[in-house]
């Protein structure tokens, strides 16, 4: 019987997810070095510690039922060391293991028979030149390990750059990719339980801006067969790993139509947030039964979506112009409790519900409803004078 959920990791995935979990009736501790983290403002009790703080992962361990994480970038030891002490933990040390390293991950679905862009290590200057004659130009160098939003990356058209980027690195270890020229990004948000049940969400299609989300549409304004092979890769990735819980898996659609994963988050993911608004059972709420070994619900989709995430600007930490947002009833506000809005730091969202498909009309709705918010220093409310 579990009761207790430990989370490694206090943002806003752990956030959303410790609000459905505390709604079924589960306590939740989690584990985070910034104290009132965004998930610690909700769960029951947070551990203030590092991510590699072995005794407080023990803590952890001891005082829960069940240890999941939500971001990838922890220790592999923590989740190691909380396995060989016999405490449960999901997603498995060997999922992380293949999901922290992009050779790991992209060998991995390679050898499930899904497309993935042509990719080599790159470990040195002669790894580098062999990497450009046999790949070619444009291509992206990628940090094998720890990237995220973009971080650790460079786009190269040329030997001259690829060269530079491979100085930039300073000595981490490389992938260098094939640049995909895709017609658009999707993902895909799936659970698997330890039954075997395995649920995929439909696809979203995602825009990025300096490679951080910025607006995901749903259900993708792709072809039924790209949409259906996209979930079919994602739940075929879902068993080939044995994975116990919710990931996502990023895909780039290109011009002819096929289908390519480019990455694989072993966790809820930003693109799946529309969940929550517009499926009967969020990305959250299917995590919380597939760890706690319950069936999973329908990934049946009520209404087509509109996500679009609230970056910070570092131009102030309130947030000004919600009244206008919300004077359209379409839309659900979700702020994570950050007290800083330094530029490019996630600090919210808001989904747009949509009757239909999705439009050209209704995103430029939605990009309007963002302009509507600002970064201010002071409250709005505050009396004028003060
Ligand atoms: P990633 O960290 O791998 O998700 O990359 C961040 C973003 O960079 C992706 O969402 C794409 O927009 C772009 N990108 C990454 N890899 C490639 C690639 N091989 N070809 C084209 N665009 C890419």
């Amino acid at each position: 019987m579990i009761q207790t959920i430990g989370v490694i990791g206090g943002g806003q995935l752990g956030r959303m997810f410790t609000l459905d979990a505390k709604r079924m009736g589960y306590d939740v501790i989690t584990l985070d070095p910034q104290p009132r983290s965004p998930c610690g403002q909700v769960a029951d009790e947070q551990i203030i510690a590092r991510y590699d703080d072995m005794s407080a992962i023990d803590d952890l361990g001891r005082r829960t039922d069940i240890v999941t994480y939500e971001f990838e970038n922890i220790a592999i030891e923590s989740i190691e060391r909380l396995e060989q002490n016999g405490y449960a933990v999901t997603p498995s040390s060997n999922v992380l293991r293949i999901t922290q390293n992009r050779l790991l991950e992209k060998g991995f679905v390679r050898g499930c028979g899904i497309p993935v862009a042509e990719f080599a290590e790159v470990n040195d200057a002669t790894d580098l030149e062999r990497a450009c004659k046999s790949i070619g130009f444009p291509a992206v160098l990628k940090t094998v390990r720890g990237g995220y939003d973009g971080k650790g990356q460079w786009r190269a058209q040329d030997g001259g750059e690829a060269r530079e980027a491979l100085a930039q690195a300073a000595g981490a270890q490389l992938i260098y990719e094939q640049f995909v020229p895709f017609a658009c990004e999707i993902s895909v948000v799936c659970t698997r339980n330890a039954a075997g049940e395995i649920v995929s969400y439909p696809p979203s299609e995602n825009v990025h801006d300096h490679g951080i989300l910025y607006i995901s549409i749903v259900p993708a304004r792709v072809d039924d067969r790209a949409a259906a092979r996209a979930r079919a890769y994602a739940e075929k990735i879902a068993s080939a790993l044995g994975i116990v819980g919710t990931f996502c898996v990023e895909f780039f659609v290109a011009r002819d139509g096929e289908v390519l994963v480019n990455e694989i988050a072993p966790r809820p993911h930003n693109s799946g947030h529309y969940t929550i608004d517009a499926t009967r059972c969020s990305q959250y709420e299917q995590h919380v039964r597939a760890i706690c070994g319950l069936p999973l619900s329908e990934p049946e989709l009520l209404r087509s979506a509109i996500m679009v995430n609230i970056l910070g600007e570092g131009t102030g930490d309130h947030l000004a112009g919600v009244d206008g947002l919300l004077s359209d009833p379409n839309v659900v506000l979700h702020m994570y409790g950050k007290k800083h809005a330094v530029d490019r730091r996630k600090m919210g969202h808001f989904t747009m519900l949509v009757k239909g498909p999705v439009t050209d009309a209704a995103i430029e709705r939605a990009r309007e409803a963002r302009a509507l918010l600002d970064w201010t220093d002071f409250p709005q409310h505050a009396p004028a004078g003060r």
